[in-house]
């Protein structure tokens, strides 16, 4: 346990982040069958040490208690005496705050981010032509092309980690993993909805676009 370096209030203002940002995406249906998971960093960043505050595992998202969030390290670990667990998944929220040094990460699994990402598996990525939405994602340029990177879905979530650290992309804040959802980031919890938002627009926009077009 090594928070010495965090606030208590710097750690409720990630709790309260947290909560508004849960109970808005669960009105939408973005955690189905108690799955997604949210985190926000906390304190002073450096890769090799850092904390987020992150959603315990198992609970029901659509409802508030008082043990929905937990405090771990750059390892995933609790860093404070709890018997909350973090999810399995924490392992690749670790990661892509490591690489990129973002302020939040927000995951959920839907519909279409699971048909997307197994439709164009093979490819590894997702295409997007010239599609406003772009824009969330600071790319400015007319007609802007991008890759949205797909890596396996492993059970064993550990396995899945190596492909993250190949597949990111510095220039999209978001990652997919086949049949299962995206993980989105962002410099804080604004940014990292914006993100995940448009995330979705594109994959419902590529999804119909590739139904009108056969
Ligand atoms: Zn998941």
């Amino acid at each position: 346990m090594s928070n010495r370096s965090i606030t208590l209030e710097e750690k409720q203002q990630a709790f309260a982040e947290l909560r508004s940002v849960k109970q808005l995406f669960a009105e939408r249906g973005w955690f189905p069958g108690t799955s997604g998971n949210l985190s926000v960093r906390v304190g002073d960043f450096d890769a090799e040490q850092f904390h987020f505050a992150i959603t315990a595992s198992g609970k029901d998202k659509t409802i508030d208690t008082p043990s929905d969030f937990l405090l771990v390290d750059q390892t995933g670990q609790p860093s404070e005496l709890t018997s909350l667990k973090p999810s399995a998944e924490t392992l690749i929220h670790c990661e892509i705050y490591r690489l990129t040094g973002a302020g939040a990460i927000f995951h959920i699994h839907s519909v279409y981010n699971s048909i997307i990402s197994e439709y164009f598996w093979e490819r590894k990525s997702v295409p997007v032509d010239g599609v406003e939405l772009i824009k969330a994602f600071n790319i400015w340029d007319e007609d802007a092309h991008i890759e949205i990177p797909i890596v396996s879905n492993f059970a064993h979530i550990p396995a899945i980690v190596p492909e993250v650290t190949d597949r990111i992309d510095s220039k999209i804040p978001g990652i997919l993993l086949r049949k299962h959802g995206i993980y989105a980031w962002g410099a804080n919890a604004f940014e990292a909805k914006r993100h995940l938002e448009a995330f979705e627009f594109l994959f419902e926009y590529v999804y119909k676009m590739e139904l009108l077009q056969r």
